[in-house]
Parts: structure tokens; sequence; C-alpha cells
């Protein structure tokens, strides 16, 4: 079932994060969310087939095509969770602010099996950016996000 993971990890009693329903946003949701939880991270999040696929990325992304970022795939989130801002209680999963860093669409330029080519129409991010998985350590959850070079 799509969201179960999101909706077992959560208690909707206690936190304020909209609860997990698969429902169409604009059909390109592209969000990165500032979580200041046990560690500061950024979480890209993509709406694809209804959820926002989601990647945890452990340091500010960058625009320059040589920085390239570990992002660590993490479970989907439902669409509504890309304009959610506020304070995870103490205690529950996540726990820590969560606040926008960057909101905007993006398009699907080309995809292989563990490589997207997005186009990112962001405030912050713009333009042709990979993300690739390498499953560094054999960890398929891992991947690289980073700016695509300009084509000469
Ligand atoms: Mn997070």
């Amino acid at each position: 079932m799509p969201l179960e993971k999101y909706n077992k990890l959560r208690n909707f009693s206690k936190t304020n994060e909209p609860k997990g329903e698969v429902k169409k946003g604009t059909g390109s949701v592209y969000a990165i969310q500032e979580h200041r939880s046990s560690h500061l991270h950024y979480d890209l999040r993509l709406e694809i087939g209804g959820v926002l696929r989601s990647w945890a990325i452990p340091k500010e992304p960058s625009t320059d095509p040589k920085t390239k970022r570990l992002a660590v795939e993490t479970e989907d989130h439902p669409v509504d969770y890309a304009s959610f801002e506020g304070k995870i209680p103490e205690g529950e999963y996540g726990a820590g602010e969560v606040k926008s860093w960057d909101s905007g669409t993006f398009e699907i330029i080309d995809r292989k099996e563990d490589k997207l080519i997005l186009e990112i129409h962001g405030k912050r991010l713009k333009g042709k950016f990979v993300l690739i998985r390498t499953k560094f350590g054999g960890d398929p959850k891992n991947w690289l996000f980073f700016k695509k070079k300009e084509e000469e």
C-alpha cells in the first residue's frame, strides 16, 4: 500500500504532519525542506505517481556541478507534505523543525533505471539536475544529487 510506511512511522494525534493519502497535486510538485531533526538535513521531494518520492540530503544542495550531494532515499510522503512547515514534537519520528528551503515544479527530462535527469523550476534551484542511484556501501537507498554540467 502506498504511504503505508509513512503512516506507520507517525502518530497523527501528536504530530501536525499531513496524513498519508494518495492524492494528485499539480502532477509536478517539487520541494526541498530544511529539517532540523537530530541532524540538520534537506529533504528533496518530487511528485511521482501520486506521492512525493523523498530523499534526505545531509548537506545543503549546491548549484555547482562539481559539488555532488549524497541523497538517501526515504519513505514516500503525501503530496500535501510539500507545503508542510512546523515543529514535529519531541519524541515523535523526525522530531524538530521543518521549513521550506525551495519549492516549485519539475519535469523528468530523461529516466533510466537508476538515473533521473530533472529540469527543476524552483526559486533556488533552476535548470537540469541529476539523481543517480550509486548504492554506496552496497545500500540501494544511496543516491547522488547534483547540478548537471551545461552542455558546450
Ligand atoms: Mn527529514
